[in-house]
This record gives structure tokens, sequence and C-alpha cells, in this order.
């Protein structure tokens, strides 16, 4: 199959082929056609697999071919992205996809200031990208109208409702035109998605081109089992062993991954973090310097590198495991993009076991365990498995006491999740997605 027997128009195919896009993916093979013939679009298509373009070009071709000229303070078609960095990564990819149509685009995001965002849009724009928050704030400064809107994309709708983004979206629901065109991509899809999904799309096309829920196969996956204390000695540990170039860095939390950043960096390890705490042209400059391999480790939380392309990333480091499971899917989809291979090492201990399980049963796989030598855990991983098990052995016999004491204290100890560390209780699985809501609420 070739982009040209997809019906595109020759300025799109040109401007594919100076990507370098032989042919398309599924996806786009799927997508490109369906939303041609104006069809609603339910999508469920995990990272990497070139969703962008399968959403994003056939809407450059609709807008070229047909509708009238933008009006001023206006948009004809929204893209709505759950983060900064995924709205300007998929405004970069559309403005290249558009580089020889007479089209207008621009991304708007919090975080920055909204000023030139507003002079910006007195014009009007074809395709705007635009995260939740700031596009309600702009709508309600008056800098922007939406009765022009022929289509709404919803990128990554899954990942806007774990964010808490159900309000906005609800509110945004009410802004727009009835008449309209909805694409809602998702990685994955739960019940949640489908209930937004009923209410947003009007008959749409369903595209699954993975099977629910499971992560990319051409990632390696395994999990190196420790103690939750001795996490960045093994990380230096595994880095100078496995000589690592460029990896990308999960941590749970925002402190976590301040600690780790400035560990390495102490270290003499060129490192920098992202998180949402810090400023937005932060954030940005510091992924700029990791894409242009000016930074060897980046340390990231889930929100501020979700849909991050990096393009062939090699490797992924769960240096905690994500709280809600899915996310691990979407850190692992940093690597092995668009058909490369990639590889996810995740450093687990023993209080993590519940995530273990819950990341087993999502994907559906049981994750190989490599026990690093000198590293092996006091408090030992439980066994899990694809089926949400978490193997609970007996308790070994205490040895009688013997006058003295003297031995090694914890070794072989069986702990499991409930006992470790009981200043920090085990963080269970529990995904909370806010319920969508477009009525007003009822009262219980
Ligand atoms: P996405 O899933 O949209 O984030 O795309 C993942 C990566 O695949 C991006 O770097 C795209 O530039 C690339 N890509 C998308 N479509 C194609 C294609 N048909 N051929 C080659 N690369 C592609």
């Amino acid at each position: 199959m070739t982009f040209a027997s997809l019906g595109l128009i020759e300025p799109l195919l040109r401007a594919l082929e100076t990507l370098g896009y032989q042919t398309p993916t599924p996806v786009q093979a799927q997508a490109i056609p369906a939303v041609l013939a104006g069809r609603d679009l339910m999508a469920a298509a995990q990272t990497g697999t070139g969703k962008t373009a399968g959403f994003a070009v056939p809407l450059l071709q609709l807008l070229t071919m047909e509708g009238p000229k933008v009006a001023a303070n206006s948009a004809r078609a929204l893209i709505l992205c759950p983060t900064r960095e995924l709205a300007e990564q998929v405004h970069a990819s559309v403005a290249e996809y558009a580089q020889n149509l007479p089209l207008t685009t621009y991304a708007v995001y919090g975080g920055v200031s909204i000023n030139p965002q507003m002079m910006k849009l007195r014009k009007g724009v074809d395709i705007l990208v635009a995260t939740p928050g700031r596009l309600i704030d702009l709508f309600r400064q008056n800098a922007l109208k939406l009765n022009q809107l022929q289509t709404l994309v919803l990128d990554e709708a899954d990942r806007m409702l774990d964010l808490g983004f159900s309000e906005e979206l609800a509110n945004i629901y009410r802004m727009l035109p009835k008449k309209r065109q909805t694409l809602l991509f998702s990685a994955t899809f739960s019940d949640e998605i489908r209930t937004l999904a009923g209410q947003m799309l009007n008959d749409p096309l369903s595209i699954e081109v993975s099977p629910r829920n499971v992560a990319a196969n051409t990632v390696k996956q395994w999990i190196v089992p420790v103690d939750k204390k001795r996490k960045p000695e093994l990380f230096v540990h595994l880095m100078r062993k496995g000589r690592w170039k460029q990896v990308l860095v999960f941590a749970k939390t925002r402190n976590g991954v301040d600690a780790l950043v400035d560990k390495l960096q102490g270290l003499g390890i060129n490192a920098d973090g992202i998180h949402g705490d810090k400023p937005q042209a932060t954030r940005q400059r510091a992924l700029d310097r990791f894409k242009s391999s000016d930074v060897q480790i980046l340390v990231a939380t889930d929100v501020a590198a979700r849909g991050l392309d990096i393009e062939d990333l090699p490797l992924v480091v769960n240096f905690d495991l994500p709280i809600v499971a899915e996310d691990y899917i979407h850190r692992i989809g940093r690597t092995g993009r668009a058909g490369n291979t990639g590889e996810a090492i995740s450093l687990v201990c023993a209080d993590e076991v519940n995530m273990l399980s819950a990341i087993e049963m999502l994907t559906r796989q049981t994750l190989a365990r490599h026990m690093e030598q000198d590293f092996e855990p006091e408090h030992r991983v439980p066994d899990t498995d694809a089926s949400g098990q978490v193997v609970k052995k007996p308790k070994k016999p205490k040895k009688p006491k013997t006058s003295g004491g003297g031995g090694k204290r914890n070794l072989g100890k069986w702990v499991d999740s409930g006992e470790v560390a009981p200043s920090e209780p085990s963080i269970k699985p529990v995904r909370k997605v806010p319920v969508f809501n477009t009525g007003p609420r009822k009262k219980k």
C-alpha cells in the first residue's frame, strides 16, 4: 500500500516523502480513508504507531479542499492534548505535514504567557493544538470562538482523564458546534473512555491496530529486584556496566526526580530532570538537550514525559514503577518506536509488588527477573504473574533465639508488601479515573 493509494493530494504526498515516510502504518492505512470520508473515529492506537499522521494528514486535506477561510479569532480544527510537551510535539508534526499547504497552525498551552497566544489567534488559525485548561481560558477571554470548528481531535484521551481533565472536557464539549467530525485516539480503552466516546462521537468507526492494552512487542522488558534504598546505587551500577548512552528514566515523584538528578550530577554524570514544578521553558530546554544528546540521562515524572517522541531512544528505565498500570505502557512506548527495538528495565522493590502485579495483568505477561549480583534485595520481591496473583510463600519458621544474637538480621526474611517499611505504606494500584459528565451534576 502507498500513501497515494489512500487518495492523498500531491502537496501532502510530497511532505511525507520529504519526511521519509514510505508506506502507511496500519493505523494510518485505516484512519486516513475514514477521516477523508468524514467519519468519526474511535482509535485504539498505542504510542509510536504513527497515529499523529493518521489523523493530521487527512485533516489537513479536508481543510485544504473544503470550507471557508478561517475567520478572526477562530479555528477550523482543534486537537486537544493532555500535556504541553505533547501539544508542542503534535504541533511540530502537523506543521511538517502542512509544509506545502496554505494552512496556518498553532499550539496553545499553559505555563507560558497568554498574551502572545491571544495576539496570534486574532487572525484565526486553521489547526489549533491545545491543552484543555488554556483552551478554556482563551475561550472565556473571547480570544477564541469555536463556531467555525469542523473537526475535533482528542489525542491521548485516556491520559486526559487520568490527569483529571474530565471537567474541562465537559466544558469544552458544551462550547463546540453540534455538527462536527470528532476523532478520538487513546492508547488504552477503559470503560470511562468508552463512555466519553459515547457522548462525543457520532456513529464512530472503531480502529484497533494492536491488541487492547498490550505493550509494544518491539520492547525487551525485564525487572531487577532491589531494596528501595539501594535503587540509586543500582542505577549507577547498571549504567556503568551497560555503558548506557541515552536513557529516559521515570521516577514517581517530583522529589524523586530531583534527588536522582542531584545524585547523578554529584557523580559527574550528565543528567537533567523534568517535572510539573519546573517552568515550561526549563522543561522544554531539558527535553531539547536530551533529544540532541547534550544530556545523557533525562529523569522525568509521568506528567512531564507523556507522549514524547524521541527518535531512536534505546532505553527506558523505570526507577519507580508507575502507580497507574497503564502508565507503564506509555513509559515503555518511548522506546521501540516506529518498528525500532528498545529495552525497558524496571527497578522493583518489595513494596511495589502490587504495582508489578497490576502491570503484568494489564500487559498479559510475566516480566522476566534479572537478579543483579551484590544487589539481591534483603526484602524479597514476591513472585507475581500475569494472572494478577502475588504468590505468597509461607514465612520461614523463626530460628530459636541463641544467646548473644550476632546473626545477620533480616537476611532471607520473607517480607510481603504489607509488611515492608511501615513508615511508607504500600500503594495499591487503584486507578482513579474521574467520571466524565457532560450534564448537570446529580445530587447524591
Ligand atoms: P506517533 O505515533 O504519531 O507519535 O509517531 C511515531 C513516530 O513514527 C514519529 O517519529 C513519526 O515521525 C514516525 N512515523 C509516523 N508515520 C510513519 C510512516 N508512515 N513511516 C515512517 N515513520 C513514520
